[in-house]
């Protein structure tokens, strides 16, 4: 626990729940825990500088990280990570083209601008695709300039449904679409694209690439950090906990995540276990209390989980995961 104190991460995620538009959309909070760092070494923020309240932090704080940063992924050729504020996104540059994914540029066209810079810093090869993580604005918006450089949209099937129907005005709708699985390949490197259900969307796509053992997950399996809020978009949070386990019984080593949480730091199977094991501890409290007659309102104010109290938003969202088990296991839905 250093560099930045509760107080600011409170007035970040304030700042956040304050702008009217992102009301409208399940989305992801900084979602960083009171000890994370970004790979700088700098405090993290859920936001770029200028939304940032200098007065929220301590005389002790650290200064303001970056707004943005484009790491390599340690022992790999070429997979790399691109972090703007609060959000990543990875991607991977072969000789014949690169493969990005979410722009993570809503409401803020600079991040796009940034992530486009940043691959052109690496390679002059062209941006071939764009791979949509799933479809929450806050990832996915603001893929514009890709497109003007030719760049082929992918998604799942369900997720270009949606957006289709949402209309958007600053969406690109996926040019092709997955179903439960493809495979890419391009330049000598082949990025699978794989449906594991329904979790925090009906689309979330896990993008794995074979032969580095990494996998990209974004928003579903928050690393030692809970669920965002009552866990939105989701048809049965039991629908969730299957599909990590479909993600485990994947072969991977190191999960890239599309938040910095944890410090930053690179997921391991072992922290899908234990959100896996959050969940279904919550759960089984839950269908305690559900059956006592306690959901929700009840429900929500005595069920503690003290394991999991370090954990990334634990008090402040704690009573929102408890009520998405309340509405399952107190009402069927
Ligand atoms: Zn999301």
């Amino acid at each position: 626990m250093s560099g930045i104190s509760s107080a600011l991460i409170s007035a970040m995620i304030a700042t956040i729940l304050a702008v009217p538009a992102l009301a409208q959309a399940p989305v992801q909070p900084p979602a960083l825990p009171p000890s994370a760092q970004p790979p700088s070494g700098q405090p993290p923020s859920g936001q770029p500088p200028s939304t940032q309240q200098p007065s929220a932090q301590p005389p002790s704080a650290q200064p303001s990280p970056p707004p943005f940063a484009t790491i390599k992924v340690e022992g790999t050729d070429n997979v790399y990570i691109f972090r703007y504020g609060g959000h990543q996104s990875m991607f991977v540059v072969t000789p014949q083209g690169v493969i990005a994914t979410d722009p993570i540029a809503y409401l803020r066209p600079q991040a796009a601008k940034t992530y486009i810079e940043e691959i052109q810093k690496i390679t002059k090869a062209p941006i071939r695709y764009v791979i949509y993580s799933h479809h929450h604005y806050d990832h996915i918006a603001g893929g514009k300039p890709f497109k003007d450089l030719g760049a082929r949209f992918v998604a799942h099937k369900n997720a270009r449904a949606r957006l289709a129907a949402l209309k958007y005005p600053d969406v690109v709708i996926p040019d092709q679409t997955v179903d439960q699985k493809t495979t890419l390949r391009l330049g000598g490197t082949a990025l699978e694209l794989i449906y594991v259900g329904r979790n925090h969307s009906d689309n979330s796509l896990v993008m794995r690439l074979p032969k580095e053992k990494i996998i990209f997950t974004v928003d579903f399996i928050p690393i030692q950090t809970l669920q965002f809020r009552n866990i939105p978009d989701n048809a049965s949070p039991i629908e969730l906990e299957e599909s990590l386990k479909k993600v485990l019984a994947l072969d991977w080593e190191r999960m890239i995540p599309g938040h910095p949480y944890a410090g930053g730091r690179l997921g391991t199977k072992k922290d899908v276990e234990d959100h896996l094991a959050y969940l279904q501890e919550l759960s089984a409290e839950v269908k305690k209390a559900a059956d006592a007659g306690k959901c929700i309102d009840a429900a929500m104010r005595e069920i503690k989980l003290p394991k999991y109290e370090s954990w990334a938003n634990y008090g402040q969202f704690l009573p929102m995961n408890i009520e998405r088990y309340c509405y399952w296991w107190g009402r069927g839905f």
